[in-house]
């Protein structure tokens, strides 16, 4: 592609070039949730997504903490994969269906970011391990920690009646 690219020669360089990509999804993210919160019509559904818009702020603030350590930017390329998949679950949103099979497509949708989140964390831990770098690790875990519980609820949520509601 025609964009500059720096060559990326050290673990490090790998490290932040993801670093800036997870924040990149982050910010993504927050402009997303708002509308999921709007979209969902399960108390409980809106109510999980509020808490993980406020994780999310804080998971921000995390990764700006590692930059400023590391003497980086947080500024970077988009980060595609979620911008392709906040895409595909706002075009779920204006289907025409009812409110609980919209319910459960929404969870869908959001437990597909989750899980590139979970990626993306899970390589950062093992980058950061590698690197010895102590404090990120610290950091970077409890983040990775908060995307798995916020996938484990979206789970119990279309197992507790989300997906059943639609059956019918
Ligand atoms: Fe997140
Ligand atoms: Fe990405
Ligand atoms: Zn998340």
């Amino acid at each position: 592609m025609a964009t500059k690219k720096e060559k990326l020669s050290r673990l490090q360089d790998l490290y932040v070039h993801e670093l800036k990509d997870i924040y990149s999804a982050e910010k993504q993210i927050t402009k997303a949730l708002p509308k999921m919160i709007k979209g969902a019509s399960s108390p409980e559904l809106k109510k999980s997504f509020e808490n993980h818009l406020q994780e999310t702020e804080r998971q921000i603030n995390r990764l700006e903490e590692i930059f400023q350590r590391l003497d980086e930017t947080s500024r970077g390329p988009k980060c595609q994969g979620m911008e392709g998949l906040l895409k595909e679950g706002g075009d779920f949103l204006k289907e025409d269906a009812t409110p609980e099979v919209l319910d459960a497509g929404i969870i869908v949708g959001a437990q597909k970011v989750e899980h590139y989140e979970i990626a993306a964390y899970g390589s950062l831990c093992t980058f950061a391990e590698t690197l010895g770098f102590d404090e990120d690790l610290e950091l970077l875990k409890q983040s990775i920690e908060e995307e798995k519980m916020a996938d484990e609820k979206l789970t119990e949520l279309a197992e507790a009646g989300v997906n059943e509601e639609s059956v019918s």
